[in-house]
């Protein structure tokens, strides 16, 4: 039973039984938001030859903002969400306070694109353009 249990436990309640809080709404909003994110069709961007000091390069535009994109303003931003076990949950000698203690080992899945971003405004990238992580 944890702290912020008030009621009181049916005698039949089993781990599949427990109630819902209305709080829940809000993770499950949480996801679908993310999903609805994912498979957003945010503008392109576009990629286009640049002649600079006569030579060409490839260069890609942002087709919200018009400016050419630079690589440090381009952003993949990453849902990264951790669930870390408590490694232990201990209270003082008055039980009045306590500290749950966590370990994080784990390394946040960072491949995992939720969108891509430039500058302040959400862009995909080019089309036919892939992610190449390193
Ligand atoms: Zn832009």
């Amino acid at each position: 039973m944890t702290a912020a249990h008030t009621g009181p436990v049916p005698a039949d309640a089993t781990a599949d039984a427990v109630p819902p809080h209305p709080a829940d709404a809000l993770i499950a909003q949480l996801d679908d938001l993310m999903d609805a994110i994912r498979v957003a069709e945010f503008p392109a961007l576009v990629a286009e030859e640049v002649e600079d000091d006569r030579e060409t390069f490839l260069a890609v535009r942002c087709p919200r903002c018009g400016d050419l994109v630079e690589s440090e303003d381009l952003r993949a931003v990453t849902p990264a969400f951790l669930w870390i076990a408590a490694d232990d949950i201990e209270s003082d000698e008055t039980h009045a306070r306590g500290a749950v203690s966590f370990y994080n080992d784990q390394t946040p899945d960072l491949e995992e694109t939720l969108y891509y971003r430039h500058r302040e405004h959400a862009v995909r990238l080019p089309e036919g353009w892939r992610e190449d992580w390193q």
